[in-house]
């Protein structure tokens, strides 16, 4: 906390800034006040040890006397925000890590985001790809925004501290957002336990573990009823004991809902579906607009792959 409040130079978190922020904001600043030194330590440990391997660009200069900390995830509460402020707080061999993000990290079968952080001098940095962080004591909420490759002259100006602008891909995050709100409505259509998902700009594809044939058409028109009955789609949250009792949630067998965090969220589509889910959704059905289903085959003997696609 001494390293973020002592820069004083107005680009960076004021001392006493933490008073005034949000109760979640405080809470992260707390937690980092109980580990810092060790995150530190192990943030400059990887990524001295790594980075001039990698690149020119010298990770240990560029976080000099900042601190490793959670990732506040904006897209948890609207998933309709595109850009936000925010402050680099690491630059590692993985990309660029900050305090808050409109980012959507690799998760729950959904693609990662992409797009651009721009920095006070107007530089733009492409971010090709966002992916969960890995750095001891990280939760799924920290992500790391992966540069396009060729940036190296950018990348080296980048410091821990620097305030940028970080922008998504709207078009792109906008197809996953449909597709992935399409696969809760899957769910509701052919009722089998989820043995695998990958939501892409391009596609959704779904495993369901079942010996039961599915008729495309009948598929297709059920779909087709859900989308244009346009239902409400919204988070809840629950507490973790609450979602231990219900385990009947759970549609999917490789991914199980993050415990231990204190909560665990909740996707809602009105008399539709309900399951845990991290990932981003349109509001109502009816934004999914058309759709068809690219592809049915049988994968294995106990599972039958669909591969749905907007229309
Ligand atoms: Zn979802």
């Amino acid at each position: 906390m001494a390293a973020l409040h002592g820069l004083g130079d107005g680009r960076h978190r004021p001392a006493g800034a933490a008073a005034r922020t949000p109760a979640g904001f405080l809470l992260r600043y707390r937690r980092l006040d109980a580990q810092p030194s060790r995150l530190n330590r192990l943030l400059l440990y990887r990524a001295s040890r790594r980075s001039f391997a990698a690149s020119s660009v010298d990770y240990r200069q560029a976080n000099r006397g900042y601190e490793v900390m959670s990732t506040r995830a904006l897209f948890h509460e609207d998933a309709y925000q595109t850009r936000c402020d925010a402050t680099i707080t690491a630059i590692d061999e993985a990309g660029i890590h900050l305090d808050q993000t409109v980012f959507y990290p690799l998760g729950g079968g959904q693609a990662g985001d992409a797009g651009t952080l721009t920095l006070a001098d107007g530089t733009v940095i492409a971010i090709a790809d966002t992916r969960k962080a890995k750095f001891e004591g990280a939760t799924p909420d920290d992500a790391v925004h992966v540069p396009a490759p060729g940036q190296e002259d950018a990348l080296a100006k980048l410091k821990a501290g620097h305030r940028v602008s970080a922008e998504i891909d709207w078009e792109r995050r906008y197809r996953h957002m449909r597709l992935h709100t399409a696969s809760h409505l899957i769910c509701a259509v052919l009722p089998y336990p989820v043995d695998g998902c990958s939501i892409t700009m391009d596609y959704a594809r779904l495993d369901l573990a079942t010996v039961e044939p599915i008729e495309r058409e009948d598929v297709e028109t059920k779909l087709r009823e859900l989308i244009g009955g346009s239902h409400d789609v919204r988070t809840e949250w629950i507490t973790d004991d609450e979602m231990a009792a219900r385990p009947e949630l759970v549609r999917t067998m490789s991914v199980k809902p993050p415990m231990g965090l204190g909560r665990v969220r909740l996707l809602r589509i009105e008399n539709v579906d309900l399951q845990p889910c991290g990932g981003t959704h349109v509001r109502n059905t009816g934004e999914i607009g058309g759709l068809r289903i690219a592809k049915l085959e049988k994968k294995s003997a106990r599972t039958r792959r669909l591969v749905l696609e907007l229309a």
